[in-house]
């Protein structure tokens, strides 16, 4: 059955209500619940602050995205992109994104994967985006906030929103896949809530294994290019479900 289908059954369905239940209806990463209104979801920052910094790029085992570092304001910032050197448009316009969280919410690194490798990426090292960590709290206004260590992304004017806390979205994320079982029929230790930007991180900084009948992880999959491995596309959410039209759902390309 196509996965766009699956997810649309009444049996991941309730096996969703009850994943979302038992997690009180909170991202289990940030503590965003659903519906919730008081927390400012990000810290858009235009083009202007950057536009006459000289972009490098570099790359994180880690992590999945590259890693473009500027210089602006007399501080060096250093974001996730999906944009390489080479489909940087000078014409475009960008955004620099930035989650802001619940203060001390987030443990370090966060346990998404049934792995238990707990692997320190980039954006995880002391010094990094310390400048930024400060100049987040102020532009922030709200002292309860701080900026999340993991959402940084530089990204086109047009993409931003797929970077925006959606107050309606909770994700039931797969801490690993098995073959030959149904997307509902795991235990419930393999599944967690997330939020849309939360779930979007996670597939960013964890591989989440695909395991065989024997339980031997047998392959690691590339998150989707389009939905980020997130499977839903928060501007299409009119139309059907907003389920991702590249990879219909599965959350990978193969
Ligand atoms: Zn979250
Ligand atoms: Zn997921
Ligand atoms: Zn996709």
């Amino acid at each position: 059955m196509n996965y766009n289908l699956l997810l649309k059954t009444d049996e991941w369905k309730e096996k969703r209500n009850e994943i979302l239940s038992r997690d009180n209806k909170t991202c289990q990463r940030c503590g965003f619940l659903q519906n919730d209104k008081t927390l400012t979801p990000s810290l858009t920052i235009e083009k202007k602050t950057f536009e006459n910094s000289k972009l490098t790029f570099q790359k994180d085992q880690k992590i999945l995205p590259n890693i473009v570092r500027f210089e602006s304001l007399g501080l060096v910032f250093y974001c996730k992109t999906y944009l390489t050197e080479d489909n940087l448009k000078s014409t475009e316009n960008y955004s620099m994104i930035i989650n802001l969280v619940k203060k001390k919410k987030i443990e370090y690194p966060f346990q998404g994967s049934l792995l238990k490798d707990t692997r320190t990426n980039f954006f995880l090292t002391e010094t990094v985006n310390e400048s930024l960590k400060k100049y987040a709290q102020r532009k922030a206004n709200d002292s309860s906030l701080e900026m999340d260590l993991e959402g940084i992304w530089f990204t086109p004017f047009s993409e931003r929103i797929e970077y925006a806390k959606l107050t309606k979205s909770l994700h039931v994320h797969h801490k690993c896949y098995r073959k030959n079982q149904d997307i509902w029929d795991q235990n419930n230790e393999e599944y967690v809530t997330l939020c849309n930007v939360c779930h979007k991180i996670i597939h960013e900084s964890n591989q989440i294994p695909f395991y065989d009948s024997k339980g031997i992880n047998y392959k690691f999959r590339k998150p989707c290019t389009r939905c980020k491995g997130t499977r839903y596309l928060p501007q299409y959410s009119y139309v059907d479900n907003g389920i991702c039209y590249k990879c219909n759902g599965y959350g990978y390309l193969n």
